[in-house]
C-alpha cells in the first residue's frame, strides 16, 4: 500500500513526508505514475483545487492520492490573491511580479487600509474506493510594505507572521515549518493517516 502525492516537486514531497510523518516508501511522487494528468485547477477554494488534483491522480492510478493547494489571502483585498496566488500577475507565475502587484493593489486602497492577511493550505486525501478527507491549516500575519529576507519562495518576504519579528523569508526553513499553514494542515491530517494506515 502506498500514497501518491499529486506533485512532481521534490521539495514539496520531502516537506510533506516530514510534516505528515510518512516514510519515503509510503508517500511517493506523482513522477512514479508516468502519464498522470495535470488537471485544470479551476475551483474557487483551496479545498476544491486540492480535491481536483487528488481525484485526478486517484482516477488515473487507482491508488490512494494526496494533494495540497495553498495561497495567501489579504483581508482588505477580499481574500485576493487566494487561489490565484501563483499566477496573480500572469500565468508565468513570477514571484517578484506577483509581490509587486500585490503591494500596488493594497497601496491603491490608501495608507489606512488594514494589512492583515493569512496563508491557507488545504490537504486532500482520496481513496481508491471513493472516500475523501480534507484538512485545512492557516497562518495569520501582516503584509509588510517592503520585502525582507531571501529564504523561501512566493510571498514569503512580505509576510510577517503574527507574534514574530521575522518574515517567512528571514526565518530558517526548519522554523517556518513548525507553524506554517502547511504544518497546521498536516498536523490535522496526521491522526487521520494513523487511523487509516495503522501499520505506519
Ligand atoms: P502551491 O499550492 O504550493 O502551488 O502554492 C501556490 C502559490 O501560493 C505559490 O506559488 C505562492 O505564490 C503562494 N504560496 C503558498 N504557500 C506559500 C508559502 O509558504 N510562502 C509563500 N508563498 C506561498
Amino acid at each position: 500500500m502506498r500514497l501518491v502525492l499529486a506533485s512532481r516537486n521534490p521539495n514539496k514531497l520531502v516537506e510533506l513526508r516530514a510534516l505528515c510523518g510518512l516514510p519515503a516508501d509510503f508517500l511517493v511522487s506523482a513522477a512514479e505514475c508516468p502519464g498522470a494528468p495535470d488537471p485544470e485547477e479551476d475551483a474557487d477554494t483551496f479545498v476544491g483545487n486540492a480535491l481536483i488534483k487528488a481525484r485526478a491522480l486517484r482516477d488515473f492510478s487507482g491508488e490512494w492520492a494526496l494533494a495540497d493547494d495553498s495561497g495567501l489571502e489579504v483581508d482588505a483585498l477580499g481574500g485576493a490573491p487566494g487561489v490565484r496566488s501563483a499566477r496573480y500577475a500572469g500565468e508565468h507565475g513570477r514571484d517578484g511580479e506577483n509581490n509587486a502587484l500585490l503591494l500596488r493593489n493594497l497601496d491603491a486602497l490608501g495608507p489606512r487600509a488594514p494589512r492583515t492577511c493569512h496563508f491557507s493550505c488545504a490537504l486532500a486525501l482520496v481513496s481508491p474506493d471513493g472516500r475523501e478527507f480534507v484538512a485545512l491549516g492557516q497562518c495569520p500575519g501582516t503584509l509588510l510594505r517592503e520585502g525582507r529576507g531571501t529564504n523561501g519562495f512566493g510571498y514569503d518576504p512580505l509576510f510577517l507572521p503574527d507574534g514574530r519579528d521575522k518574515t517567512f523569508a528571514e526565518l530558517p526553513r526548519e522554523v517556518k515549518c513548525t507553524f506554517s499553514h502547511r504544518a497546521r494542515a498536516a498536523e490535522r491530517m496526521r491522526p487521520l493517516l494513523r487511523s487509516l494506515f495503522p501499520t505506519l
